[in-house]
């Protein structure tokens, strides 16, 4: 993205992202396409690819690099972190409050002023944990 030129704002841009905000299934780039082509029947996938780039470019959307799988794209772009199912490759987000607390700990052990972290969960979903041990179903006897 050429930084001299201003952020266009296009009809297409526009529809990617609304339907971006208000997923919270982090989709894939085919995703989103399949979602935004009912709005737009015309829309190509590589215009979406195209724009999902830019608007991340501009830190209004963020894309989610994961080794091994396709990039995820995430509407909310305030601080906060996801946990993923190794099984499926669902991303949810992490509740809040976790990390302010480990980042004044970094601060307090290593003198680092720290600017920006990222911090992935990695474990199985509730629907894989299921079928992993069909008994272990029952949310009541989690608690440990
Ligand atoms: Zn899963
Ligand atoms: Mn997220």
């Amino acid at each position: 993205v050429d930084a001299a030129k201003p952020f266009r704002k296009t009809k297409q841009r526009e529809v990617i992202l609304e339907e971006l905000r208000r997923t919270e299934d982090h989709p894939t780039a085919d995703a989103v396409y399949q979602r935004v082509r009912k709005r737009l029947p015309n829309i190509s996938l590589g215009t979406v690819y195209r724009n999902l780039e830019i608007l991340s470019e501009c830190g209004m959307i963020r894309k989610l690099d994961i080794p091994g799988t396709q990039k995820r794209f995430d509407g909310k772009t305030k601080d906060h972190y996801h946990v993923r199912c190794s099984e499926c490759g669902r991303i949810e987000d992490l509740p809040g409050g976790l990390i302010p607390e480990i980042v004044r700990h970094v601060r307090d052990m290593t003198d680092y002023e720290v600017s920006s972290h990222r911090l992935e969960l990695i474990g199985l979903c509730p629907e894989c944990r299921k079928q992993h041990d069909p008994t272990d179903g029952d949310n009541s006897q989690v608690g440990d």
